[in-house]
């Protein structure tokens, strides 16, 4: 088995589904915290021996919805099994309605060294119009709890919400700036299937912004970011010198990672799995001895190396095309059609430099089309890809 440098935590609880997410999680049902505890460490209890890891996050859902002793059970467990390297980065998300509170003494006492705030606007109406519980003076307590806790944090903002304009998006980011966080992600409101504002803008009760509209968004990120040392480092992502996010870089570079708790997506051995995305189906599953396991795939080398070409892509930097044929035993027109790459360089999309490719300034606001092009692109021919289950143990 491979050794995985990185874990991924998933707990899905919050306190109401928000109308644009189509996440993993269950909403006002904290009475199965404690099953869930119970499922995740049947599947940690796979691990027989601790494994030496560089990244831990806890994603969600809403990691900082668990009560302090859940929480501190949750980390107990995982401190079992895994021992983060001296320097490495553990990162906890948390809303801003949970903070300040007795959470801080658990995060403090423990080895989280980054908290993700999911801020997504200063702005009230904003927040509402996006059906988020907190307001500015929670904010403000949220962020000065987090500042005292850890020397590291990020906050998510997004963009083009119903109401949305420029001249907020604008206060948006100089109050982000202004909080003094080491990491701003930044994201487009999308309308995934499902969710209440899919089934609004279906009914046209919501409009969407049009694509120069989101792109105007976008560059007065990227512009007024930059203009405050934040490196705009991948699509939606801007940190200070040094505060890259440590645990994406491993999913973009193709690294293998473990995932635990519903709808978490591992990959190991060259195997892609995903858990049960059902709350209760997990829960039902683990507790009941079958496998967290949904779904696994062996991708094929192909797919591996066409992988690598999205996250790449992704990267403002890049990717080396020298290193990527030597990983992957691919060149790149093996893979993308000439014609592609020779159309996206005439439209300012792509470029080719000394061995490089990446997205011009004008491609990183494509990002999203240029890269799910790619994903889809045929094979040539039939490649060997089978289904299995991975024993990530
Ligand atoms: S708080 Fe975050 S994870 Fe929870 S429902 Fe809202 S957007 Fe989704």
């Amino acid at each position: 088995m491979e050794t995985p440098r990185s874990v991924y935590v998933h707990v899905p609880f919050c306190r109401h589904r928000c109308g644009y997410c189509n996440f993993t999680l269950v909403a006002g049902r904290d009475y199965l915290i404690a099953d869930y505890l119970k499922a995740i460490e049947i599947e940690l209890d796979k691990i027989k021996t601790p494994i030496e890891v560089d990244t831990i996050y806890l994603g969600g859902g809403t990691p900082s919805r668990l009560p302090p002793q859940d929480l501190q059970h949750l980390l107990s467990l995982l401190g079992n099994r895994f021992r983060l390297v001296a320097d490495g980065e553990f990162t906890m998300e948390a809303n801003p309605d949970d903070l300040p509170g007795e959470i801080e003494s658990v995060i403090r006492d423990s080895d989280i060294n980054r908290v993700s705030l999911g801020i997504q606007s200063f702005s009230q109406p904003k927040l509402r119009s996006l059906d988020r519980d907190h307001d500015l003076p929670q904010i403000e307590l949220a962020i000065d709890s987090v500042k005292k806790i850890v020397d590291r944090f990020s906050i998510d903002l997004i963009f083009a919400a119903p109401h949305d304009s420029l001249s907020i998006w604008e206060k948006d980011l100089s109050y982000g700036i202004g909080t003094g966080a080491t990491h701003i992600s930044t994201y487009e409101l999308t309308f995934e299937k499902g969710t209440i504002f899919w089934n609004r803008k279906q009914r046209n009760q919501i409009h969407a912004p049009t694509d120069d509209h989101c792109v105007a968004y976008y560059e007065m990120a990227i512009e007024r970011l930059r203009d405050h040392e934040y490196a705009h480092y991948e699509v939606s992502s801007f940190a200070k010198s040094g505060q890259r996010s440590r645990h994406n870089q491993v999913y973009w570079s193709g690294s293998p990672y473990l995932a635990f708790g519903p709808g978490a997506s591992g990959f190991m051995d060259g195997v892609r799995y995903t858990n049960h995305r059902a709350v209760k189906r997990y829960l039902t599953k683990v507790l009941n001895g079958h496998s967290a396991i949904e779904e696994s795939r062996v991708l094929s080398r192909r797919e591996m190396a066409i992988d690598q070409i999205v996250f790449g892509l992704r990267l403002i930097e890049g990717i080396d095309l020298r290193q990527f044929e030597q990983q992957t035993g691919y060149q790149l027109n093996n893979l993308v059609p000439t014609e592609c790459l020779d159309d996206w360089t005439e439209a300012n999309l792509v470029t080719l430099e000394s061995d490089r490719l990446r997205l011009t300034s004008r491609g990183i606001l494509f990002a999203d089309t240029i890269c799910s092009h790619i994903s889809m692109l045929e094979p040539p021919g039939p490649e060997a890809s089978s289904p299995s289950d991975p024993n990530h143990n």
